[in-house]
């Protein structure tokens, strides 16, 4: 087996199932056993980079709250400026927002209007694709401030809730596929 292989089981079989959170039938990825390991953790980030090292990349934005866990290390690596993507009312300077469907009801994300300049290159990071709306309403904040969306890139991917199809436009990576 070739050393990313091992490389990604390892961090796969670390990612703890916790089934019922926060609600009745969902399976909870839990990343903090991978976080607790600084050596799994690192492997992490240099799988998140990988792909995306030769694209020039200006700006990696961090998804709330889970992606500025990865975001950081992954823009220090690529020596990109970091930008977060937050819940409604938490970011103090003039925001641009977005409002999204979720299963039931609605959800708002918002971003620093000043934080991106028209025609720089974007990653975006998450630390899970599931159905792909959170990914989607954040590639269109990133979309209105005119970046150039390089790529998005995820810790995890759940494959059956089809989150690709939204993105298919966009260079989508995931490294634990379920
Ligand atoms: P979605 O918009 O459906 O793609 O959901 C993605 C967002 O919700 C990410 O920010 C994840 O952190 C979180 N999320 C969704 N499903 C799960 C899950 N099963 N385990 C952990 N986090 C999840």
């Amino acid at each position: 087996m070739s050393s990313k292989k091992k490389n990604i089981n390892q961090i796969a079989s670390s990612i703890r199932d916790v089934p019922d959170f926060p609600k009745k039938g969902i399976v909870f990825k839990d990343i903090t056993p991978v976080l607790s390991d600084i050596n799994l953790f690192r492997k992490s980030i240099d799988l998140m980079v990988e792909p995306f090292t030769e694209n020039k990349i200006d700006v990696v934005v961090g998804i709330e709250s889970r992606g500025f866990i990865f975001g950081t290390p992954i823009a220090d690596k690529l020596n990109a400026s970091f930008v977060p993507v937050r819940k409604p009312g938490k970011l103090p300077h003039e925001t641009e927002q977005i409002s999204y469907q979720l299963e039931y009801g609605k959800d708002s994300l918002e971003i620093h209007k000043d934080s991106i300049n028209e025609g720089q290159n974007v990653l975006i990071v998450d630390d899970l694709l599931a159905t792909g709306g959170t990914a989607e309403a954040t590639c269109k904040l990133v979309s209105k401030l005119k970046g150039n969306i390089s790529g998005f890139v995820v810790l995890i991917e759940l494959e059956f809730l089809e989150g690709r199809k939204k993105l298919n436009q966009y260079n989508v990576h995931s490294i634990v596929k379920y």
